[in-house]
């Protein structure tokens, strides 16, 4: 095999969801079956990095300074959800179910695997707060022992102690140890409606 076409493969293979065959089997297909199709990936993997970065406000993907959720005036930019990742975003924008904006904080804290406060996206949570304009809270982060971890830690060490917003989480039927990213849009639109208070 052409040293190239390896070095693809290899490249391939560390993607998600791609086993060796996959990887295999991409790689042929662009470089064999499709090759008129090459350019216009390498164009857009090119220009994804160059123009993709974090949201300022709330740490989504974004184009510019500001994601278009938070750029968006028909969303109630009052009540902000806080998810580990961006893909629990995604999973949420999916379910249709959910007006406000988001937070990521990317990741959740893990002493296991070194994951600290100062790893996550606390920063621009806590300007946001200071900034007075949110009066809900919801914590979409996953049921399990860091789930949990990281929602005390942000009403006890990043919310406000007194007058700040109404905190809630959902977690109703979400599979346990999961978080919002592998439940399906019903699950996801009821657990949000049957949110509770969090304290
Ligand atoms: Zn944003």
């Amino acid at each position: 095999m052409p040293p190239s076409l390896e070095r693809l493969q290899q490249l391939l293979k560390q993607l998600p969801g791609l086993g060796y065959r996959s990887a295999e089997r991409v790689a042929l297909h662009l470089l064999v079956e499709k090759p008129e199709r090459l350019p216009a990936l390498v164009d857009a993997l090119q220009q994804a990095a160059r123009s993709v970065r974090r949201c300022e406000r709330c740490g989504n993907l974004a184009e510019g300074e500001r994601c278009e959720i938070c750029s968006d005036a028909k969303r109630d930019q009052g009540v902000v959800c806080v998810v580990e990742n961006v893909p629990d975003l995604v999973a949420l924008e999916r379910s249709g179910a959910y007006r406000g904006v988001y937070h990521v904080i990317h990741g959740k804290l893990s002493p296991i695997h070194g994951v600290g406060p100062e790893q996550l996206n606390f920063a621009s949570l806590r300007a946001r707060l200071a900034a007075g304009d949110i009066r809900e809270i919801i914590l979409a982060l996953s049921n399990d022992v860091e789930g949990e971890a990281t929602c005390h830690y942000l009403t006890s060490e990043v919310l406000p102690p007194t007058g700040g917003p109404t905190v809630t989480r959902i977690g109703f039927g979400l599979p346990s140890g999961g978080g919002v990213l592998y439940a399906d849009p019903v699950t996801l639109k009821s657990a949000l409606d049957a949110r509770r208070s969090y304290s």
